[in-house]
Parts: C-alpha cells; sequence; structure tokens
C-alpha cells in the first residue's frame, strides 16, 4: 500500500489540494551546492561518455578507504536499490529463499517475488526493542536459504542493531554458509556510530549495500554501491554491463566530492533529523503513541492497541496529511511509519494533524 498512497497523495495534490507528505524516505533538504557545482563541472569537462561498468576507480578507491576494503571489493550502481535487486538476482535467480526480518523495507519482499524466489519473514516487535530472536532466525533457516537481509538502521522503525545481535547474526550466517546482505544506507548518519556488518569478522562472503541518497540528499541522481568479495563484484559488474553499463561519470565525480566533504554534511543531516525525531517523540508520547525512539534518520513508526493503520491513513489523507501504513512493512496493522522528510512546519503540523486524528 505505499507506492498506492503515494500514487493518490500525488492525484490529490494534481486536483489542488495541500497534502504534507510524511508518506516518503525523500528529503525535503537540497542535494548541497559544492555536489551540484561538481556535477556541472565534470559535465563541462566533458566526463559525459560511457565509462567502466565497475565505476570510477577514484571512487572506488575512496569508498574502499571508508570500508576498510580495497577498490576491487566496490562496484558503483545507480541507487543502493540496484545494489540490493543486483545482489538478490545473482544470488537467487536459480531458486532459494531469504530470510527478511520484519518490519521490513517493502521492496526487499518485492524484489524476492519479481525473481521467483521466497522470502522467509522473521517477525521483530516492539515490545522488545525490535530485537531479532536468533534462536527463531536459526530455525527459519532451511537447505534452500540463501541469503538473510539486514537493514541496519532499520526503515521503517529508525533502530540501530545491538552489538550482540548482529554478532549472533553473522556467527549463524557463517555456520549455515548463508550470505548476509546488510543494507547500510542509513548507517553513516545514524545517531550515534553504528557498526557494519564488516566489523564482524572479514569472512568475505557478507556484502553490504550502500548509497549517496540519504547521506547527501541526492536520492534523485541514483547513485550507490556493493562491498563485496571480488568475484562477486565482478559478477554484478557484468550485470551492469548488459544492463545501464555504468552511472554517469558526472554523477559519480559529484558523489566524489559528497564524500569529500562527509563530515561535515553528514553532521549537518544527523542535527536536523534528531531535531525532528525530538519534535515528533514530544508529539507522539503526549498523544498516547507508543514507539522506539529513533537511533538514526528519517523514521518514526509509532503503534496505538487497536489502530488499523490502513483506515488511519487513508482517514488521514483526507484531512491532508500522507503518511504510509504499518501493512506496508510486514504484519503490522496497528503501526504507520512517519517520515520526518519535509519542513520543519510542515512535520509540525502534520504531526499536529495525526495526533488530532486519534482524538
Ligand atoms: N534501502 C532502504 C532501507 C531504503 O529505505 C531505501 C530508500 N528508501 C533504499 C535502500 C534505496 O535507496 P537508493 O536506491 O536511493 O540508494
Amino acid at each position: 500500500m505505499l507506492y498506492e498512497i503515494n500514487e493518490k497523495a500525488l492525484k490529490l495534490e494534481s486536483e489542488g489540494k495541500k497534502i504534507i507528505r510524511l508518506n516518503l524516505g525523500d528529503p525535503d533538504m537540497t542535494t548541497p551546492p559544492e555536489i551540484v557545482e561538481a556535477a556541472y563541472a565534470a559535465m563541462k569537462a566533458g566526463k559525459t561518455k560511457y565509462s567502466s561498468s565497475y565505476g570510477e576507480l577514484k571512487l572506488r578507491q575512496k569508498i574502499a578507504e571508508i570500508h576498510g576494503v580495497k577498490a576491487e571489493n566496490v562496484v558503483i550502481t545507480p541507487g543502493s536499490k540496484w545494489a540490493i535487486f543486483s545482489t538478490m538476482f545473482l544470488t537467487m535467480k536459480n531458486g532459494g529463499n531469504v530470510i527478511i526480518p520484519t518490519p521490513y523495507w517493502t521492496a526487499y519482499d518485492l524484489i524476492t517475488k519479481s525473481i521467483g524466489a521466497q522470502s522467509k519473514l522473521l517477525k521483530t516487535e516492539m515490545e522488545t526493542g525490535w530485537k531479532v530472536d536468533l534462536d527463531a532466525l536459526e530455525n527459519l533457516i532451511d537447505s534452500e536459504t540463501k541469503m538473510i537481509i539486514l537493514n541496519n538502521p532499520n526503515n521503517p522503525t529508525s533502530k540501530v542493531m545491538d552489538d550482540k545481535t548482529l554478532e549472533g547474526i553473522v556467527e549463524i550466517a557463517n555456520k549455515k554458509d548463508i550470505i548476509v546482505l546488510s543494507d547500510e544506507v542509513y548507517g553513516a548518519i545514524a545517531f550515534n556510530k553504528t557498526k557494519s556488518i564488516l566489523d564482524y569478522g572479514s569472512d568475505s562472503k557478507h556484502i553490504i549495500s550502500n548509497g549517496f541518497s540519504k547521506t547527501f540528499t541526492m536520492t534523485g541522481w541514483r547513485i550507490g554501491y556493493i562491498v563485496a568479495n571480488k568475484m562477486f563484484i565482478d559478477q554484478v559488474t557484468k550485470l551492469n554491463q548488459i544492463t545501464f553499463n555504468n552511472v554517469p561519470v558526472f554523477i559519480q565525480e559529484a558523489a566524489m566530492k559528497g564524500l569529500e566533504l562527509h563530515k561535515q554534511i553528514a553532521e549537518n543531516i544527523k542535527a536536523k533529523y534528531r531535531q525532528r525525531a525530538d519534535l515528533a517523540s514530544k508529539k507522539l508520547s503526549a498523544t498516547g503513541f507508543k514507539f522506539t525512539q529513533p537511533d538514526a534518520p528519517f523514521y518514526v513508526f509509532p503503534k496505538r492497541d487497536g489502530l488499523d493503520g490502513e483506515k488511519f491513513t487513508l482517514d488521514l489523507l483526507d484531512r491532508g496529511v500522507a503518511v504510509a501504513p504499518g501493512t506496508s512493512f510486514g504484519d503490522y496493522r496497528e503501526h504507520f511509519r512517519i517520515s520526518l522528510t519535509a519542513p520543519d512546519n510542515e512535520i509540525e503540523t502534520g504531526l499536529d494533524k495525526i495526533c488530532e486524528a486519534t482524538q
């Protein structure tokens, strides 16, 4: 229903209705001007040709340095969505299943279905701090299990996984010879330092997907990457060659500029979203919603006992606020997700309307 709500919100807007858009993870801020200038300079310098399907070496080296790997372990993709799709496609195109802890980012399950693989959902609950139960995880694994997907920090809960759980998951995956795909697209802007899957031993089977959309407010630029062993990177590159070939070089140059300014840009984003998360927490707690405090941008995933999240979302849209129903992220009817990605004044009005709607 996530994409359906978005289409409905767009339709209402096209009819002239003002909709406060708190339904998608697309930040209201603009891409930092230095990044835009870098793209423009690269275009003017003629960097507008076909190029390597691995991505530009300079950018891969910089990413490798950040993750403590070699450039041969990095491939550039059009967004982390393609990083995830290609990784899942290559791992499960001949069948198999993937374990996906829920609540999940909607695309994991849709990608699984689109490539003819099966999803095995592993439910986590707000009441237990969204913790993955390691025994339940191990019990779900069968001879067809090819992958476990982690999303750390998580969309929609904005929760960071605790070290012990992460370590436990890696241990199980290593024991059962299963790949962990760790989607770390919110990792660099988590409010506190967040561990990466690579911090848990250098078992080279595990894969990171990451991107520039969230850290650098570059959602529309479509650039992300995979960190994996060289053999896997070569396979993804072959897939790149027969599909999009390469992310435009001027966009890779812009991403490179983002990495150069990383510290300053990420700090600004963190500060802004921490402020927004605090505001949301204050208003939602005062209205009696239950939720876990966000550890990262951009989301809050509140719950109210007995709430029909889908009906609530549709009613709220009639009041001019778009959010996403909990059922878009698994079996979470009593939840809904608020994206704190609109201008501050709209977030404030949107939160007030959300609180009024449940009175
Ligand atoms: N992973 C997660 C968890 C996301 O929320 C998103 C975007 N909403 C993506 C991946 C994809 O991001 P992109 O393709 O823009 O890098």
